[in-house]
């Protein structure tokens, strides 16, 4: 039977190695707040098998990513999944408390991490879980046609926008060309 947080180290420990630094904080933010997790692990616990992925935030970095976890009613099998997942969102909780001005005299001074860890200012790792439900997976309905048509009621939009685009790509290189004319007079002033 998965248990979370034994596929959470194993995860961690076997496949996200690169990650392994970033994620203990938020293991160990799970852990404390394990009480509070007893849906979800129940949850894990009526299913033969789950998966867990970690997929970094490669986007923006305001969050350590996300954690995803799946289930399957058979390890063989894994297309047939329930119309929902969990997500366990890894964030970051900003505690500005104060620019750090430790030093080596303090009582609690750590050398490694050069600061006494109470304090200063601080990124708290802060985890949300999440149940995802799938409402609705369709596909649209009819041939390509279908489709284009449709698509041809917002044809005036799509040309406007484009014009936009036009225009300022072109504003764009004009710049860059006058640009770079400065640059060859300063060059060929400069001998
Ligand atoms: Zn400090």
């Amino acid at each position: 039977m998965p248990e979370l947080f034994n596929e959470l180290k194993d995860m961690m420990l076997n496949h996200e190695k690169d990650h392994l630094r970033n994620l203990i904080p938020y293991y160990e933010t799970l852990w404390q707040h394990r009480d509070k997790l007893k849906e979800l692990t129940d949850e894990i616990s009526k299913w033969e098998s789950i998966g867990i992925q970690y997929e970094c935030d490669q986007e923006d970095y305001y969050t350590e990513g996300t954690i995803i976890i799946q289930f399957y009613k058979d390890s063989e099998d894994r297309y047939t999944q329930p119309d929902f997942h969990y997500d366990i969102n890894l964030l970051h909780d900003q505690r500005y408390w104060g620019y750090c001005e430790c030093n080596e005299n303090d009582e609690d001074y750590n050398i490694l991490k050069k600061c006494c860890g109470d304090g200063c200012d601080w990124v708290v790792p802060q985890i949300s879980v999440n149940k995802i439900n799938k409402v609705v997976y369709e596909s649209f309905d009819g041939v390509e046609k279908d489709l284009w048509e449709l698509e041809d009621k917002w044809k005036e939009y799509l040309s406007d926008h484009k014009e936009k685009v036009r225009q300022e790509e072109l504003d764009r290189l004009e710049n860059h060309l006058e640009q770079t004319k400065l640059d060859i007079k300063k060059l060929k002033e400069n001998k």
